[in-house]
């Protein structure tokens, strides 16, 4: 089979918009803005086939209307009523196809509780919207840090070649709070020396692969003895000691996680 192509769209502060092409055929993924993938369509003579859409903020959703409107295409995304203009709903377990290829929809709630991301098997290409980022994941804007937890588990047990394609630019900041907590990481080390040549030439950090965030997202490394210790030691502070009484946790696993994403919300 032949391949497709992925192109990142960076659009407003922050986000990649990914734009999948093979021929003259065009997906598009979260497109928070319409001008930009319009731009982008139209320079490469691209038709646009389908829009899927991960979960209902503004950043990710933002140009559905415009690009509806001008090319009459299909929006896939999940049954959320915070999202117009979607024609197709998707849950847990559906497929979803573009050119010949075949994508699973995950439902993967934690930072929006209807969000979904898309996983193709055969190229070993994750779309995952706001759920992991380079060193970093989402924030719990809504339902239980668990929750989180056990997206990001998932995704940790994918096969360790995956791509991982995500929708913020946030890898710099990321890694500030990854080496407080593991500053004699030495893959972290070096992701930080590559990232900062990275960006210093306003190159992106996106996709990154399952290995480099298994090895440097302190996210998927709650487990670890040293990290947890550090994460005793936060665990009392009262912003963070508030916020737990809050969540549910119902193991150590799911605690440990619940403290360090509290902990990354304050930390400067
Ligand atoms: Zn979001
Ligand atoms: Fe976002």
């Amino acid at each position: 089979m032949s391949n497709y192509q992925v192109t990142a769209i960076p659009a407003l502060k922050d986000n990649y918009f990914w734009c999948l092409h093979q021929d003259n055929n065009a997906l598009l993924i979260d497109p928070g803005d319409a001008t930009p993938c319009i731009e982008m369509l139209k320079k490469n003579q691209l038709t646009l086939n389908a829009v899927w859409i991960t979960h209902h903020h503004q950043d990710h959703i933002g140009g559905i209307t415009d690009l509806a409107q001008q090319y009459k295409r299909p929006v896939y995304g999940p049954n959320d009523d915070r999202i117009s203009g979607i024609d197709h709903y998707l849950k847990q377990g559906d497929s979803v196809s573009w050119q010949s290829h075949q994508f699973s929809v995950v439902h993967c709630p934690g930072h929006t509780n209807s969000h979904v991301i898309f996983w193709n098997p055969t190229q070993r290409h994750l779309f995952c919207g706001d759920i992991l980022f380079s060193a970093g994941c989402g924030r719990v804007m809504e339902g239980e840090a668990a929750d989180l937890f056990h997206s990001l588990q998932w995704i940790a047990s994918l096969p360790q070649d995956t791509k991982i394609f995500c929708a913020h630019e946030y890898t710099e900041a990321n890694l500030g709070f990854a080496l407080h907590l593991e500053p004699d990481n030495h893959a972290l080390q070096q992701r930080r020396h590559q990232v900062k040549e990275l960006r210093a030439k306003f190159q992106a950090t996106i996709p990154t692969y399952l290995e480099l965030e298994l090895a440097t997202n302190p996210f998927l490394r709650s487990h670890l003895p040293g990290i947890r210790q550090k994460l005793d030691e936060m665990a009392g502070h009262h912003h963070i000691a508030d916020a737990l009484k809050k969540f549910q946790l119902n193991t150590e696993d799911e605690y440990y996680f619940a403290v360090m994403r509290l902990w990354k919300n304050i930390y400067v």
